[in-house]
């Protein structure tokens, strides 16, 4: 299959090359240039498949020759070997058809494990096979960061490094990075915000002139096409589970990037039979507006109690965008260049969204009291992300007729404070492989924010 950009001016790339870059030329996302679609039989075919096999018939299509089946069928199931539950993406009832997709059994307690456990052996196998080693290169607020140091740890033919600001992590946050001492990991803590580590990121990218001859940087955050592929499989997974395609499903999304939830969106586009995507917001509410005012305009970043949903501009919005001007490359580089005025999506453009995508915001303060009342109701423990999912779906659902999937993005020990301002008196032990987490020895570079000085520590780490 090949992939083509969201702006239509690049050239287009085979399955390898889209994994093993970043943004296109033209400043565009990759997407394929066609979706595979799955008939009601195949996708009835599906129910009670081990959860490697049906990521194996999803991925597939997209991989097409690039990959012998042998070969992805190894990859998926080292991708997922380091999973605690042998579901894998378990389901957990807790209320009437409302049901808990949980999401957060890989190594760093999120479900960002399961895009990059993946990318991390999808990266060591095809960089094996064209004997050549790249430099990952991202920046992280908190839960990519780890994940992504956990993928590429044992990759033989990857050196990583991983910006975070400096003393603007949780503390599980960052030891959970800077405590894997592997040779090719490198954490850097930078004298800045979120936003100066992503540009450094970009600029990086933009100019590879810095690196060691014959390296190049590849990006591991959701603009990587991988991701978003590798996260379609668990919207089939638990729809079939639950009666698809002869019963609707819905899911709720806690939302930041849009990645997560566009992964949904191209599960219903592929043939299953999905009526409402609900877009879940923290205060950090565009996309909720976005979607019910047509109001795109950018406010102050506020810090929530869900810090990997404080973001403003979720960079994979342009891949529905591209979706919904009827994969119009031109169009989109228009809207998206006009930057005078805040993006006004056409009326048609907006009623097409609206079939599929509804949207609520939840607040800290509700958040909170979601946690606790659910807590109280069927004694589940959510972390503070899954409560503004399930919030969220509780107020826009249809019906309980048909199932409502939250999908749950974290485990509550990883962000004990907001289960603490929920539920004061109840402690919440990390899983036992991350008991000694608090004791593990350190490793990190603190770097003032200046671009030239974290690319001379690469290049001399590199060297
Ligand atoms: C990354 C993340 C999200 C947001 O996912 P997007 O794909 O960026 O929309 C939500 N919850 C948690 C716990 C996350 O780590």
């Amino acid at each position: 299959m090949r992939f083509i950009s969201t702006r239509g001016r690049a050239p287009s790339l085979s399955f390898t090359d889209t994994v093993l870059t970043g943004l296109a030329t033209d400043g565009g996302l990759y997407v394929p240039e066609s979706l595979p679609e799955f008939s009601a039989e195949e996708i009835r075919a599906m129910a009670g498949l081990d959860y490697r096999e049906l990521a194996f018939r999803i991925i597939q299509p997209f991989v097409g020759d690039d990959l012998s089946d042998d070969e992805l069928r190894d990859i998926l199931e080292r991708s997922y070997r380091h999973f605690r539950h042998s579901a894998v993406a378990p389901l957990v009832q807790t209320d009437t058809n409302e049901w808990i997709l949980e999401l957060f059994h890989g190594p760093t307690l999120a479900f960002k494990d399961f895009a990059l456990q993946f990318l991390g052996q999808l990266f060591d196998h095809l960089l094996k096979k064209r004997g050549e080693r790249v430099v990952v290169m991202g920046a992280t607020s908190g839960d990519t960061g780890s994940a992504a140091i956990e993928g590429c740890r044992h990759c033989d033919n990857i050196d990583i490094f991983i910006l975070h600001p400096h003393n603007r992590v949780s503390e599980v946050q960052r030891r959970q990075m800077t405590g894997v001492l592997s040779d090719n990991v490198f954490n850097i803590a930078l004298d800045g915000s979120f936003d100066d580590c992503q540009n450094m990121v970009k600029a990086s990218f933009a100019d590879q002139s810095f690196l060691p001859d014959g390296r190049r940087l590849v990006a591991v955050n959701s603009i990587n096409w991988a991701r978003i592929m590798a996260q379609i499989v668990y919207y089939f997974y638990a729809a079939v589970n639950l009666g698809a395609p002869d019963k609707m499903v819905n899911f709720s999304v806690p939302t930041g990037n849009f990645g997560d939830i566009f992964a949904g969106y191209l599960a219903r586009q592929m043939g299953l039979p999905i009526d409402q995507l609900v877009i879940a917001t923290n205060a950090n509410d565009i996309l909720h507006r976005c979607i019910s005012d047509n109001d795109h305009s950018p406010r102050p970043l506020v810090h929530s109690l869900s810090p990997s949903m404080d973001i403003m501009v979720s960079s994979n919005f342009e891949r529905l965008l591209f979706d919904l001007y009827d994969r119009d490359g031109a169009a989109v580089a228009e809207l998206l260049a006009d930057r005078s005025a805040p993006m006004q999506l056409d009326d048609r453009v907006l009623a097409k969204a609206r079939e599929v995508f509804y949207s609520y915001r939840v607040d800290d303060q509700r958040t909170v009291e979601t946690i606790r009342r659910v807590f109280e109701e069927s004694e589940y423990l959510l972390d503070p992300h899954t409560a503004i999912g399930v919030e969220a779906a509780r107020k826009v659902r249809k019906s309980t007729e048909q199932p409502m999937v939250c999908l749950s993005t974290a485990h509550p020990a990883k962000f004990p404070d907001a289960v603490a301002r929920a539920l004061p008196t109840r402690e919440i032990p990390l899983p036992a492989h991350m008991q000694d987490l608090f004791q593990r020895e350190e490793r990190m570079k603190v770097l003032p924010n200046d671009l030239a000085g974290v690319q001379r520590f690469m290049a001399e780490a590199l060297g």
